[in-house]
């Protein structure tokens, strides 16, 4: 059985304006931005607005909009970071190894022969800035 969701997690802020974030795609649906804590270069968050805890309690046509997003970024990031591939991760309860409880998909640019860095390093807030800049340009270009 899953847990209820915490209207208070750290997503359902970013996404109230209460915490910043580095974002580089809104619509009404979904927003993106990007991770704090970079498994690599462009690592982005796509988030529905509506609340779900994660997978399991999300409504399926708010999942459908965020996997449309989620499309749109991994071709965006890879256009931005030249990137030969894209991985995308979702993680779903604490044993599924979900640590925000607000459902949300990564997407990571990828390059051949380059593994994914350690979790739980803070990237400088300059080159996140660049990093959703050239993201962005990609989505308007
Ligand atoms: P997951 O729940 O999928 O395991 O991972 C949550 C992700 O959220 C991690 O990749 C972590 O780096 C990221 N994260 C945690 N706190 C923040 C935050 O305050 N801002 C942003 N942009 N990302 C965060």
């Amino acid at each position: 059985m899953t847990s209820s969701y915490d209207s208070n997690n750290i997503f359902a802020r970013i996404l109230r304006g209460e915490l910043p974030a580095h974002t580089v795609y809104e619509d009404a649906d979904t927003f993106a931005f990007l991770d704090i804590m970079p498994r690599g270069d462009g690592h982005c968050l796509v988030i529905p607005r509506k609340p779900a805890r994660n997978i399991l309690d999300a409504d399926p046509d708010s999942l459908a909009a965020v996997l449309r997003t989620v499309q749109k970024l991994s071709r965006a990031v890879m256009e931005a970071f030249a990137a030969p591939g894209v991985t995308v991760q979702q993680f779903n309860e604490p044993a599924g190894g979900q640590v925000v409880f607000h459902l949300h998909f990564h997407v990571i640019p990828r390059f051949e022969g380059v593994t994914l860095r350690p979790p739980g390093t803070m990237e400088k807030p300059e080159i996140l800035a660049a990093n959703a800049q050239k993201i962005r340009a990609a989505l308007v270009g």
